[in-house]
């Protein structure tokens, strides 16, 4: 904490509830994070393609399944242990700033409050009130919607997620089931989803009962700039998620720690103006900015391909020497290499992401 007071907002009576997450991390996130939330862990992908084939891929490097609401209060723990003064069922309702510094507006247990501060982050998730109040005119570009059903099912392989590929599934994105123990995490995301996508998957478990049933947009594109005058946004707030799988909470834990580094600077500089705040920008850019922008390009293709196209690839990716490079070089935090190599290595593949054949040819 360096000596800094530090106050943490959260609206809900609880840290990390309702939970909205498959919980799938890599072993950065562990690392980063000394949680001991684990439910379980996988090392590989049962791939689905439209015509209802699949391969099966592996990775010696382990994928962690976590209890997302339990990590939240690890990582809260860290936080609150370091000093944070977390004030639960808090609201942010508004936030203002000026030259001297920012106010906070909030209603906590009912009651109207105030707080100034140094400078704020908004890390307030994808609807962020902060995004809204201090970076007026901008918007998240692209953002898909997420439905997930906790599921009272065990699959039979404890060791590898399932990925729903093509038009049944999902409109642009893809649908999953994950294996968390006793209970299984099946759902789906993409543009505009609808209610029929998820049960194209659920029904192939043969209806389970449903535990949770959780869901919300994620943005996948970074908002065109996350620091401003005494504000800094971190995570879903600023859009900085993985493209490619939604995935937020790497790089939601690594914008957060740059956001915190920055303000630290800023207080030791006493300057808080955009100008001075650009640079964290530039940090967690520096971290992970190419692999995002290399993503959403990545995104925006896949999002294109058809369902023949699908499984026209599914036969073309499940040679061995395709399968090597994803076990060699498959990343769940930065896919894109593995992505451009496979393409290199299969060019046939290029076509189908490029030019996807339209369903009902070429099947
Ligand atoms: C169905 C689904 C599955 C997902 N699966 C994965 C996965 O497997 N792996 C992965 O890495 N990511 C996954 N994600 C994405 C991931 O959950 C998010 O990217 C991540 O939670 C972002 O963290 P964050 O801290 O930026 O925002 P959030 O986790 O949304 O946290 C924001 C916090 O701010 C609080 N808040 C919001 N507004 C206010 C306010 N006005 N006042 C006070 N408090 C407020 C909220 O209550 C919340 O606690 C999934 C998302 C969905 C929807």
């Amino acid at each position: 904490m360096k000596g800094f007071r530090v106050l943490q907002l959260e609206e809900h009576p609880s840290v990390g509830k309702p939970v909205e997450c498959t919980g799938l991390v890599s072993r950065r996130v562990i690392e980063m994070s000394r949680t001991s939330s684990v439910v379980n862990m996988v090392h590989g992908a049962h791939i689905y393609f439209p015509d209802d084939d699949s391969i099966h891929i592996r990775k010696d490097e382990e994928t962690y399944v976590l209890e997302r609401d339990r990590f939240d209060q690890d990582v809260s723990g860290l936080a609150t242990g370091a000093g944070t003064d977390l004030r639960l069922s808090s609201t942010v309702r508004n936030v203002e700033s000026g030259d001297e510094g920012v106010r906070v507006t909030f209603r906590e247990d009912g009651d109207l409050r105030e707080e100034s501060a140094m400078a704020v982050i908004g890390a307030d998730g994808a609807n962020s009130i902060t995004r809204k109040i201090l970076f007026q005119g901008m918007k998240i570009a692209r953002v898909i919607s997420a439905y997930q059903i906790d599921c009272a099912v065990k699959m039979d392989d404890q060791d590898s997620v399932n990925v729903y590929l093509g038009s049944k599934y999902s409109k642009g994105f893809f649908g999953w089931a994950a294996p968390a123990d006793d209970l299984s995490r099946i759902g789906t995301a993409g543009f505009g989803m609808s209610r029929e996508k998820f049960i194209s998957i659920y029904s192939k478990f043969g209806n389970p009962s449903k535990i949770t049933i959780t869901g919300g947009p994620i943005p996948i594109s970074t908002l065109e700039r996350t620091y401003g005058n005494r504000v800094l946004l971190a995570g879903d707030a600023g859009g900085i998620v993985k493209p490619l799988s939604g995935g937020g909470i790497y790089t939601g834990m690594l914008s957060g720690q740059k956001a915190a580094e920055t303000l630290v600077s800023a207080y030791e500089n006493q300057d808080f103006t955009p100008a001075f705040l650009r640079r964290y920008e530039k940090m967690w850019k520096d971290e992970i900015g190419k692999e995002l922008s290399r993503d959403l390009r990545i995104q925006k293709m896949f999002a294109r391909i058809s369902d023949a196209s699908f499984n026209e690839m599914g036969r073309k990716l499940s040679s061995p020497g395709i399968m090597k490079l994803i076990n060699d070089l498959g990343d769940i935090d930065y896919p894109s290499s593995v992505v451009f190599r496979v393409l290199m290595k299969s060019p046939s593949i290029v076509r189908h992401v490029l030019f996807p054949v339209r369903d009902g040819i070429g099947k």
